[in-house]
């Protein structure tokens, strides 16, 4: 079930990860994603899911949830991860990505190319609770790009370990090591899409880098406890050969 819904400036929940850029008037910059937007006051971050509202940063998605069900842990994919059990799959709109490729542009491109918002004020106790009631092992942030709706992805986390839970991301792996280093205590596995290795094409069709990603997965290789794994969707014509 879909719900329209405004953006309610009311029902929004200050961001994470963002201090007041040095010396500009209630000027903000964005520490969640390696975009590291500075936003003006007024204004959305790149991802139109976080915005600067007198001098200081909010999510706009805390409570819209588009998606909420119980899917295969291996549909994420992870297939190393907790194997044949069920993942409570959550997603709230926006992407700090914009691939020409996306499977779930309808989500991850609404909030930028319209403007629009979706979702249903579902709270972290309710998610968690659905988990539950599933018999899911855990509760997976993606279908869109969880970084960019961290702070709904901490309270659930939180209070899914409370429940013996395991909390997954399927991600982009934009994030930054700030952000990381603000989900290691209750992320337990993410599966970072790879899309390509190649930075031509991070630009081209996603509107990103490559060496971020790169820098991600070496991060949380080396330097966390999270279980890791890669995938790269094959885009026939851009990151295949015959060879
Ligand atoms: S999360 Fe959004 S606002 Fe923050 S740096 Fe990334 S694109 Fe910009």
């Amino acid at each position: 079930m879909e719900l329209t819904m405004g953006l309610k400036e009311e029902n929004l929940k200050e961001a994470v990860l963002w201090e007041p850029s040095s010396g500009e008037d209630k000027k903000i910059q964005c520490k969640l994603c390696n975009h590291r937007c500075t936003i003006d006051d007024g204004k959305l971050g790149r991802c139109c899911v976080r915005k600067n509202i007198d001098g200081v940063l909010y999510s706009l998605t805390y409570d819209k949830v588009c998606s909420a069900n119980p899917d295969p842990i291996e549909k994420k994919p992870l297939f190393h991860f907790q194997p044949g059990t069920s993942s409570f799959s959550v997603a709230t709109m926006g992407c700090n990505f914009r691939c020409e490729f996306c499977q779930n542009w309808q989500i991850s491109q609404a909030a930028i190319e319209r403007g629009r918002i979706n979702g249903e004020p579902i709270t972290p106790e309710q998610i968690v609770e659905g988990a539950v009631r599933n018999r899911c092992k855990s509760i997976a942030y993606t279908y869109t790009e969880p970084t960019v709706f961290i702070e709904l992805c901490n309270d659930c986390g939180r209070l899914g370990k409370e429940r013996g839970l395991t909390n997954v991301f399927v991600s982009n792996g934009y994030m930054t090591t700030e952000a990381i280093d603000f989900a290691a205590n209750w992320l337990d596995g993410i599966n970072v899409d790879l899309k390509a290795f190649n930075e031509d094409y991070y630009k081209r069709l996603c509107k990103a880098r490559l060496q971020p990603v790169l820098d991600t997965i070496s991060y949380i290789a080396k330097q966390t406890n999270i279980w890791l794994e890669i995938t790269t969707l094959l885009v026939p014509g851009e990151n295949d050969s015959d060879d």
